[in-house]
């Protein structure tokens, strides 16, 4: 198979009131199965351009899948335009009908008389059923001119329907045109603490085109994902594949890979105090609460986070340090940072605090940024902890994300080292 082309239907995907989740979910699934998509289109409720887009797909892809339009109402033009395009009679299936006439008495309901549009099918179609849907899917193969042949499959639009679907039908028809031979598997793992283009200095050759399994680099927020990919006749030989190039990554970054696949630093930090059996309270002040919202999302149950203090202001900066570290070193100063640490260790019993400073006005105006401070406090030997601060500049809407984690990295790595 040459490569396949997803297609997604409906006005409110090109005007943007919904996102097309469906074509993302669709396009992984068919990855996994070993199929490359190629092609992405997405088209309003208009039967010419419907028509169109399914006359491109069925000349540039081996495999078409289209989610939504096949509704009963007047702007549902799947039926229609596929027809169209691949030159066939709409013919009524009089078992889709049954099945359609079945679904609306097992719901007490009469069937209205434009549901029977949702029975026809273009000629030569096989039924794709649809058990908790009234629209049944199509199946449609079609031959081209150079003796080449394209199969489509329509799906509707409603998520949880689709999904159904694809599992019931179209999986093990897809798996049975490849060979089922071709199976792809990814690993991801994520690092924090380095730029992209240093982090991709240290993995030498890795990142190449062609390469298997291929290694791919995504930043997001900060956080950088390596994701790793291979193919092979099955799972296990795929996950022999990736075994080797994830431990060459990790050998080259060592700390800087905090986990693995969903995994966030938060995440990370709560299975390092789970493992050393510590308890964490937090004092924040530019973050506003983030810190607390993530561990406690990442520790469900308050075992190991157990609370922490959020101040917006130097009056209540006062409740966590004394007056005069803020009048001699300022807000974002790593002395006021580690009396909050200390001071939200104290107040929570806690084995560990961890505190985020101020953040400094972010001034477009060219000149040097601020800093902002992070403290861990271990409250063990003199210090008893250690602090960090850090330019703050970057854009606006990650500045606090990348703050937090931050916070969170300094902890992660303290609690690597000293156990
Ligand atoms: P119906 O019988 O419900 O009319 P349909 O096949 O005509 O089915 P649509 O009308 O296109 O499907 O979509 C039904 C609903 O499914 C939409 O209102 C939307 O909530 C959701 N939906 C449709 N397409 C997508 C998509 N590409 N991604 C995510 N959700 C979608
Ligand atoms: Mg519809």
């Amino acid at each position: 198979m040459r490569c396949a082309e997803v297609i997604a239907i409906g006005d409110e995907l090109t005007s943007g009131l919904r996102l097309d989740t469906n074509s993302q979910w669709l396009s992984e699934r068919l990855g996994e199965l070993g199929v490359r998509v190629l092609y992405h289109a997405t088209v309003g409720d208009e039967l010419e351009a419907n028509v169109r887009v399914f006359r491109e797909a069925i000349q540039r892809a081996d495999l078409v899948v289209s989610t939504g339009g096949l509704g009963p109402t007047a702007d549902d033009l799947t039926r229609p335009s596929l027809a169209a395009a691949a030159g066939r009679d709409l013919v009524q299936d009089d078992h889709a009908l049954a099945t359609i006439k079945a679904m609306f008495a097992r719901r007490k309901r009469e069937m209205p008389e434009r549901n029977v549009a949702q029975a026809q099918f273009p000629e030569g179609s096989q039924v794709v059923p649809n058990p908790h849907g009234t629209a049944p899917g199509i199946d449609l193969t079609l031959s081209r001119d150079d003796g080449t042949s394209c199969r489509i499959f329509a799906l509707p639009g409603v998520p949880a329907e689709m999904r159904e679907m694809w599992e019931a039908t179209l999986a093990p028809a897809i798996t049975q045109m490849t060979g089922g031979n071709q199976t792809i598997r990814h690993r991801r793992l994520k690092c924090f603490g380095i730029g992209e283009s240093d982090l991709e200095r240290m993995l030498p050759d890795l990142i190449r085109r062609g390469r298997q399994p291929s290694v791919g680099i995504t930043v997001s927020q900060a956080t950088i994902t390596l994701r790793i990919t291979a193919r092979g006749g099955s799972v296990e030989e795929c996950e022999q594949q990736m075994a080797p190039t994830v431990k060459i990554i990790r050998d080259c970054l060592g700390d800087l890979v905090f986990g693995e696949e969903d995994d966030e630093l938060q995440q990370a930090v709560i299975r390092l105090l789970r493992q050393q059996q510590k308890t964490l309270a937090v004092a924040e002040w530019g973050s506003g609460g983030l810190l607390s919202q993530w561990l406690s999302e990442a520790d469900e149950r308050g075992e190991h986070f157990l609370g922490g203090f959020v101040v917006r202001g130097e009056r209540q900066s006062r409740l966590l340090a004394e007056p005069r570290l803020l009048a001699e070193h300022g807000m974002h100063s790593t002395h006021l940072v580690k009396a909050m640490a200390d001071r939200c260790r104290e107040q929570f019993a806690t084995d560990v605090g961890l505190a985020i400073s101020a953040f400094p006005r972010s001034d477009a105006d060219g000149s040097e940024p601020g800093r902002v401070a992070f403290a861990v406090a271990t409250g063990q030997g003199p210090g008893g902890g250690e602090t960090h601060d850090s330019p703050f500049a970057g854009h606006p809407q990650i500045l606090k994300s990348r703050a937090a984690k931050q916070a969170l990295n300094l902890l992660r790595k303290r609690l690597m080292t000293t156990g």
